[in-house]
């Protein structure tokens, strides 16, 4: 089963292994006659798990599909009952139930209604990825709420229970509806006696929401989400091109304190999170699963990029992710080091370690790669960013390829293969073309020990655990490219 839960039990640090999170890449481009769905959501208030969709497509379909499988939870199609559907001139269609989620009507219809059980996924780690609904909360996310037509807008009303209210980066019309320009990118955070916290900047705005009692203040957790996201922007060198919401939540279940799962669906970063007890240690355990989902708002869903390159904007991303959370001080130089011990232990303890390569394990992610991807990746990005600092005597680093590959995807072009592009930015850096064929594209064993010696880095495996350690001596330039890194001699 797909682990998506991160978790943590001493100070807050960095884990590939137990750090993964789903999100949504733009698969297709709008076309100008594209289909509306023009729909209302209405929650039952006597019970609300049970939703009601009833609505109208402006075009018509004879085939009405919902998704059923969305990052490996499976068997969403099931919840869905009661479909009707009228022809253009009201009058009822037969409609028959080929298999859970899949519809096929007698004639072309424009109306449907019909009824979604909601309840929360049976695991926490799923509730990050799919529509749910508790008695006080929940998410309602258009894209497995919907039907899945190609190139489709939709005016979204949605009828809530009294006291409750709703965040979202969408805004709301004059007679309370939501035009959504890309429903599966968008969605709905809902419950009674919401929390948010807004930022302007200029004509940008970063929202927070959140629902429930936490360790911290909302004030606290927003500007820890508000700062880590400026931090990308001012590396990256632009914002993304939406508003973003970003939404903290208690998981539907009870949960361990240091759990969490998150999804990063266009400009909203949904986080579930276990409560921890006091105020610092839940702010430390929020921001590295925080740095890494604000990072995916640019990558990849701010690329105009295609393919499987998930070692890129997963494994990487964990450990750019990193960086930003040590230059604000969530993190130091011996998070690092560990970091990167962990990192090498997950890769080693990964199915298929010397296998695959970074390339081939994203093309099988879903099918047994996932750990591959983000330990390899990381461990990967880790040995990238040191080569690149000494190559260049630190005056490039991976915040360089970040914001080169950001300046180079033009959101009104074509969208290109993610590997080809990222692996030409990788190589592009002076003195980096062997290391990515290397490490990218070839499935040759990593050996931590050897590929740390040049940095003046000591790696011993000691049974399962890797201790990563700097060397007693340190030339002047292993010296500088450690100190690049936050590496301080003092004790
Ligand atoms: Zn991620």
């Amino acid at each position: 089963m797909l682990s998506t839960v991160g978790q943590r039990t001493g100070s807050a640090y960095v884990s590939a292994t137990l750090l993964t999170c789903a999100v949504w890449v733009l698969c297709g481009v709008l076309t100008a006659n594209a289909q509306t769905h023009d729909v209302q959501i209405s929650i039952n208030s006597q019970n609300t798990s049970r939703i009601t969709i009833e609505g109208r497509l402006s075009a018509g379909a004879e085939d009405w599909s919902f998704r059923n499988v969305h990052a490996g939870v499976s068997g969403l199609g099931e919840r869905i009952s009661g479909l009707s559907l009228n022809d253009d001139n009201g009058a009822s269609v037969v409609v028959r139930k080929l298999t859970p989620g899949e519809y096929k009507s007698d004639a072309k219809a424009f109306g449907f209604r019909y009824e979604i059980k909601l309840d929360p996924p049976a695991a926490n780690a799923a509730a990050a990825h799919v529509s749910w609904l508790s008695a006080r909360y929940g998410v309602l996310m258009l894209g497995d709420l919907l039907p899945v037509q190609s190139s489709t807008r939709a005016s979204v009303k949605l009828k809530l229970p009294a006291n409750w209210g709703v965040s979202s980066t969408e805004q709301k019309t004059s007679n309370s509806v939501y035009e959504v320009s890309d429903p599966e990118q968008v969605l709905f955070f809902v419950g009674e006696n919401l929390r948010e916290r807004g930022f302007r900047d200029g004509d940008f705005s970063f929202l927070f929401a959140t629902i429930g009692a936490w360790a911290f203040d909302d004030g606290d957790a927003a500007s820890l989400a508000m700062n880590l996201f400026r931090e990308h922007r001012r590396v990256i060198g632009r914002r993304p091109r939406k508003n973003v919401l970003t939404v903290v939540a208690p998981f539907p279940h009870p949960a361990e304190s240091s759990e969490w799962s998150a999804e990063t669906r266009g400009a909203t970063v949904f986080l579930l999170a276990g409560r921890a007890p006091s105020k610092n240690v839940a702010l430390a355990q929020l921001s590295t699963p925080l740095a890494h989902e604000l990072l995916h708002l640019w990558v990849p869903n701010d690329l105009t990029l295609s393919g499987d390159y998930d070692w890129f904007y997963e494994g990487f991303t964990l450990y750019q992710a990193m960086r930003v959370a040590m230059r604000l001080g969530y993190l130091n130089f011996h998070d690092y080091l560990k970091a990167l011990g962990r990192a090498y232990d997950g890769y080693f303890a990964a199915e298929g370690h010397g296998q695959f390569s970074l390339v081939d394990a994203s093309r099988r992610r879903w099918t047994g790669a996932e750990a591959l991807i983000y330990n390899k990746g990381m461990l990967v990005a880790f040995l990238y960013d040191l080569t690149l600092r000494q190559q260049t005597q630190g005056t490039k680093s991976m915040d360089d390829i970040y914001r080169k590959l950001l300046r180079h995807s033009n959101r009104a072009g074509e969208r290109r293969e993610g590997n080809l592009v990222v692996i030409e930015t990788l190589e592009s850096m002076p003195g980096m073309t062997e290391f990515t064929t290397r490490h990218v594209e070839s499935s040759m064993s990593i050996d931590l020990p050897a590929s740390v010696q040049p940095f003046g880095l000591l790696a011993n495996r000691f049974g399962a655990r890797t201790h990563v350690s700097v060397a007693e001596t340190l030339s002047r330039a292993q010296r500088s490219v450690l100190a690049g890194l936050g590496y301080s001699a003092q004790p």
